[in-house]
This record gives C-alpha cells, sequence and structure tokens, in this order.
C-alpha cells in the first residue's frame, strides 16, 4: 500500500509558504511505514522543532487502474476520509534549498494520520465537502473541495499516468491554509461536515 501525497493544491496555502503556483500538482509519496497506528498518539520526532499539522481529504483506491481517463475516475474510489500530512517544516525547508527530496520531513513513521472513512455513495458531491482541523477545540484549518486547483478525479487520472494505483493505495489530496506547529499535548480533530473523522493527541 503507497500513500500518494498532493502539494499545492489550494492557492491561499501556496500564498502562505510563498511558494509558486505549479503549473502541475507536486506528488510525493510516504511509504506504508509512515501510517500513524489507530488510536496511538503523535510523537514529535527528535530531529525537528517545527512539526506542522496539514488537514487533507483522503481517497482510497478500490481498483487497480493505470492511465485512468478522468471520466472515468469515480470508478476507482467508493470511500472519502480525512487525515493529516504531518511535516517537519524546518527540514523540508532546508531540503527545499538545497533542492533535495522532502522524504526526511514528510514520510517519516508516523507522518500519516488516517482517520475513518464516508462512503462517497452519502456525499451529494465529492466537489463540495467542507472539513476542518480544531487544535484544542480551536478551529486551525477549514476548507471545502471545490477550492482545490485540481479536484479529486483530475489527481487520480493526473496520478495515474506515473503510478499504476493498487487497491488500498491512499492519495493525501494536498492541504489548505492555516497549517501550523503542533506542541507536546495538543489534541487535534479532524471533521468533514459535522462528522469527527479522527482524534489524536500528540506527545
Ligand atoms: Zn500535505
Amino acid at each position: 500500500m503507497k500513500l500518494i501525497c498532493i502539494g499545492r493544491n489550494y492557492a491561499a496555502h501556496i500564498a502562505e509558504l510563498e511558494n509558486d503556483k505549479p503549473s502541475d500538482p507536486v506528488i510525493f509519496l510516504k511509504p506504508d511505514t509512515a501510517v500513524l497506528p489507530k488510536n496511538r498518539p503523535f510523537f514529535i520526532p527528535d530531529f525537528s522543532n517545527d512539526v506542522h499539522h496539514e488537514v487533507e481529504i483522503l481517497v482510497k483506491i478500490n481498483r487497480v487502474g493505470k492511465y485512468i481517463d478522468k471520466k472515468f475516475a469515480h470508478k476507482y474510489y467508493e470511500e472519502i476520509g480525512l487525515g493529516i500530512d504531518f511535516t517537519a517544516r524546518d527540514l523540508q525547508n532546508q531540503l527545499k534549498t538545497k533542492g533535495l527530496p522532502w522524504e526526511k520531513a514528510k514520510a517519516f513513521d508516523g507522518a500519516a494520520v488516517i482517520g475513518d472513512w464516508i462512503a462517497v455513495n452519502t456525499i451529494k458531491n465529492v466537489d463540495n465537502i467542507n472539513f476542518s482541523l480544531q487544535k484544542n477545540d480551536i478551529v486551525v484549518q477549514q476548507s471545502n473541495t471545490s477550492l482545490m486547483l485540481w479536484k479529486i478525479d483530475e489527481l487520480i487520472a493526473y496520478v495515474s499516468k506515473y503510478f499504476t494505483l493498487k487497491i488500498g493505495d491512499i492519495i493525501f489530496t494536498g492541504t489548505p491554509s492555516g497549517v501550523g506547529k503542533v506542541e507536546v499535548n495538543d489534541k487535534l480533530k479532524g471533521f468533514i461536515e459535522q462528522n469527527e473523522m479522527f482524534s489524536i493527541t500528540v506527545k
């Protein structure tokens, strides 16, 4: 199982990190060892002093596919979820400056939170989903999938040009603005509409 992550998919987040708007989606991978086991706390790794939360809509792939046409992409997922792409921002900035890959900053153990799943057939329109992240009961990130630069079906088409999608693969669709540092004892709760999708403690 692989985690395929999209960077810079919301205009407001690109602006807050002072990145250029890409002409194609930015893609990186996380290994399955990055998945934070259910009901476990997230431990801030000792190689970073600036780990950020990035709340993201997740898409779980349910069929094998390659070169998937955008108009058939909806057949490749039945469930949408919510997660966190934890990012060691200090390390990522060092790597970016040197033009090096981001993996050490993004793919470390525990860096991928995967919450509960919602059946797509219970959602009116996947391109109009409200989602949010609360830190210590205060909303810190809030957006809607309509604000994605590349929508879910476009991402599946794009990603599958490069990587064969397999059953159980998960796409992290990118974070909106409001990313920020996590501290020991923070409580992070993610919501799709009013439904709580995950709740984790930072240690
Ligand atoms: Zn991200």
